[in-house]
């Protein structure tokens, strides 16, 4: 196999769904270059026109709330929640999709958003069928988060249908971000998250599983609504990225930051990061970057130094270093907690990883997965 890394960034080839034109030169690091031409003014002329138009929408429908936000309380949601009060001037309604077992970092920060004065509606899926959907997920996917993320997604929208708010605002979108614009299109329109089950052909209702007790009903907030119903009932659906020429990263963490927002108190190299302010109420995350380290050959920590190059924080040659020193690490104590969640010994959980490692990228020495590749050069096996 082949791995290719952008010649701007260090984003290897290997994303799911990640474009790379015929520089070698990925989506997202063209899209930043791109940002000088666009014309923000105008974007976030045309925002505050949705704005407007949900405001007058909303008081025709006798509604209180005029936006729809799902928030985790980080640093996106933070930025978010913010943006649409203060700056867009409406009265947002945020829906907190917990994820099962919080840590206490990530209750402090939704308590922390809900104290900035904000109405918040928490929505707790059944923890039984979360735990399953987690394991149903790790043993088939490798991935121990991919169902509770159905869930966050889909709270926003179900809830924008069930309370007649006529606007979604949601933060980024992962073409722009990550540059996966094969997956989903590189636009404001928030109702392509619908694209990345489309096309990575799986929907919600692949995690349906009798034998385990899992039926279509036990999914119920895990699935967007049909987007023509939502049309049809006059709902807009945004990503704030898009239109926001403040949206960054690291700028949305000092923006929270300022506002309250608590990080992780942890060695970084538990962490597989250098920030602390990401992936804060939910500690599953953390053994997931890993995994996907281990599948695709870059982690959680190769995605900041990519955000940090574009910015013009980083150098290319610079960023090599924080890759090697902290990308796809997990402290012990994740991966201990993962698999007392999971409800399976570590050895089990190595043998379900083991079996997801791209051999072709690591190999196994004295009992531990190490990198055949050198992080930014284009390798071959
Ligand atoms: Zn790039």
């Amino acid at each position: 196999m082949k791995m290719r890394y952008c010649k701007h960034c260090l984003q290897p080839d290997t994303r799911p769904g990640v474009v790379f034109d015929d520089e070698c030169v990925c989506f997202a690091c063209r899209y930043e270059e791109s940002k000088v031409n666009i014309d923000f003014a105008q974007r976030e002329a045309e925002l505050q026109a949705y704005a407007d138009e949900a405001k007058a929408e909303s008081k025709k429908r006798g509604n209180i709330y005029d936006c729809i936000i799902g928030v985790s309380g980080g640093k996106d949601s933070t930025f978010q929640a913010v943006y649409a009060k203060e700056k867009l001037g409406l009265n947002p309604l945020l829906i907190n999709c917990m994820p099962d077992e919080i840590t206490e970092v990530g209750q402090k920060n939704i308590d922390n958003l809900n104290h900035l004065g904000f109405d918040i509606i928490s929505i707790r899926p059944n923890p039984i069928v979360a735990r399953k959907l987690a394991r149903k997920s790790f043993y088939e996917r490798g991935n121990i988060v991919a169902a509770s993320e159905y869930c966050l997604w889909a709270s926003a929208y179900i809830m924008a249908v069930k309370f007649n708010i006529p606007l979604i605002i949601q933060g980024e979108n992962a073409a722009l971000t990550l540059g996966a614009a094969k997956n989903q299109e590189a636009t404001g329109n928030a109702f392509s998250v619908l694209q990345l089950e489309t096309i990575r052909g799986a929907s919600v209702d692949s995690f349906v599983d009798l034998s385990n007790n899992i039926t279509e009903k036990d999914l119920f907030l895990y699935k967007i609504p049909d987007v023509e119903l939502m049309e049809k009932m006059g709902i807009r659906a945004v990503f704030l990225q898009y239109y926001s020429k403040e949206w960054s990263q690291v700028r949305n963490a000092d923006f929270a930051i300022a506002r309250g927002l608590t990080g992780r108190s942890d060695d970084l190299h538990d962490l597989g990061r250098y920030r602390r302010y990401t992936a804060l109420d939910s500690d599953l995350q953390i053994p997931n970057q890993m995994i996907k380290y281990l599948k695709f050959g870059f982690g959680y920590a190769t995605d900041e130094v990519c955000y940090d190059i574009r910015e013009g924080r980083l150098s290319r040659e610079d960023a090599k270093w924080y890759v090697n020193e902290y990308d796809g690490l997990c402290g012990q104590k994740y991966i201990d907690a993962t698999c007392r969640y999971l409800g399976i010994d570590e050895a089990e959980f190595w043998r379900v990883v083991d079996g997801f490692v791209n051999k072709d990228l690591f190999e196994k020495k004295d009992g531990r997965w190490v990198k055949k590749f050198t992080v930014g050069e284009d390798y071959e096996s």
